[in-house]
């Protein structure tokens, strides 16, 4: 059955809005929400859509034909499974790039699609990938989609404007592979792409386990009596060690504490009494897939999306919270995406140095932050943030900073020590 086995491997659909990301992600899945509650599949589907898929093969019949995601084989004997992947299904609108930013933090590999019949780059496919170099994914295969609604010549042509556009960045190695997910044409080759280009990652399970918080829910509904109410839940992706029901948990940053004028962030102490992996509860976890992870917290603190981007683990074993910090700065050398509503201001689409008392957005982790920055020398900045975040140093930075109506990505920074 489809669902039952955990996600070994976290794999990002990344690409310009109505490219075919969640018509891929479904062409490959199935009917795989099923199985999720109905608030976890609202909740993450809004604003970071996901999907597990198991990739199987045929072993009598040759490459690229054995791969497949049916249970049959096209002799009518059964496939066998190979293993069980995520798509985390990034969305492609502009405004939504810091969802995408922190989804990012939890790809191990990424699929860029591209449609066959438009011109290359999209503003989004161009932003996207920058974001997968900012962030060093760099196991990545470029699926050409809707190749049905393109004639030879112009797929060819379109497959040469690719390999322009990906020329120097970290998707120059990548293969590109024509694809229709609408009518579901060359899933095999795409899926012997990703097995080939997106290796599981070699996990340590006897590290302490440590969570990504992506998303935090209350899953009650309105009206439940006190007794009968389920804790708080946390969704999000482990990116070491193993989870189990019954674990101490502690989250950090925790929650804003007032006293005597003064806000402090004190961090949240809880037990572990539920998991949901791959569609089915479970007494343990491991990394990949997104984790539903049922606490003994009071559901009020989970509600909405509160705990969005902090981190969870083990007592004592988390890294630390920084309410400021200093950052190696290092610029991309224009702005990407849509350049004209960049441009407003003369020469904007270069990106000028950071200026003391500038805002700008960040991303660590799964954490999207405010912060001013308080020094700016070459290379380097300050920056006091509005909420703090809890990150190793050494957490690679997506650096945001408000160009025209909207954030954009202007580099990426690195913390220190
Ligand atoms: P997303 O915004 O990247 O997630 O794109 P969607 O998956 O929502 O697809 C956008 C539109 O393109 C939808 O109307 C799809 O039916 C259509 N579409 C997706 N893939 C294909 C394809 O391979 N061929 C054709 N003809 N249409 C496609
Ligand atoms: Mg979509």
């Amino acid at each position: 059955m489809a669902g039952t086995q955990q996600p070994e491997v976290n794999i990002g659909l990344v690409g310009h809005v109505d490219h075919g990301k969640t018509t891929l992600v479904q062409a490959l899945s199935g009917s795989w929400t099923d199985q999720h509650s109905e608030e976890m599949k609202r909740g993450i589907s809004i604003r970071l859509g996901y999907a597990d898929a198991t990739f199987r093969h045929c072993p009598d019949l040759d490459e690229p034909e054995r791969y497949t995601v049916e249970q049959e084989c096209p002799d009518g004997s059964p496939s066998e499974p190979l293993r069980t992947v995520s798509f985390v299904d990034a969305p492609g609108h502009e405004t939504l790039m810091a969802t995408m930013l922190s989804g990012a933090s939890l790809m191990d590999g990424a699929v860029l699609v591209v449609s066959a019949n438009e011109p290359v780059p999209q503003p989004q496919t161009e932003e996207h990938l920058m974001a997968l170099d900012i962030i060093g994914i760099d196991n990545i295969v470029i699926a050409q989609n809707k190749v049905d609604l393109v004639d030879s010549q112009q797929a060819r042509q379109n497959y040469r404007e690719i390999q322009e556009f990906v020329e120097g960045t970290v998707a120059e190695d990548a293969p590109v592979v024509p694809v229709s997910a609408g009518q579901e044409v060359n899933l095999d080759l795409l899926i012997q792409a990703i097995e080939e280009e997106i290796p599981t990652p070699e996990r340590d399970p006897g590290t302490d386990p440590r969570m990504h918080v992506a998303r935090s829910f209350d899953i009650n509904k309105p009206g439940t009596t006190a007794k009968d109410l389920a804790g708080g839940v946390l969704g999000g992706s482990l990116i070491r060690g193993e989870l189990e029901v019954g674990d101490e948990l502690e989250i950090r940053p925790g929650r804003e504490v007032e006293e005597g004028g003064q806000t402090e962030y004190v961090p949240i102490q809880t037990t572990v009494r539920s998991l949901q992996a791959g569609g089915a509860d479970a007494e343990s976890v491991t990394p990949g897939g997104l984790l539903g992870v049922g606490t003994g917290l009071d559901p009020s603190l989970t509600k909405g999306d509160a705990l969005a981007g902090r981190i969870a683990g083990p007592p004592e074993s988390l890294p630390p919270t920084w309410e400021q910090f200093t950052m190696d700065v290092d610029l991309l050398d224009r702005v990407v995406g849509n350049v004209e509503d960049a441009s407003q201001e003369g020469d904007a689409a270069d990106i000028d140095e950071i200026n003391t008392g500038e805002p700008l957005m960040m991303t660590i982790g799964t954490a999207t932050t405010v912060g001013a920055v308080t020094s700016a020398r070459s290379g380097e900045c300050e920056v006091k943030l509005k909420r703090p975040v809890s990150a190793e140093p050494g957490s690679k930075i997506a650096i945001n900073r408000r160009i025209g109506a909207r954030w954009r990505l202007i580099g990426l920074g690195t913390l220190r020590e």
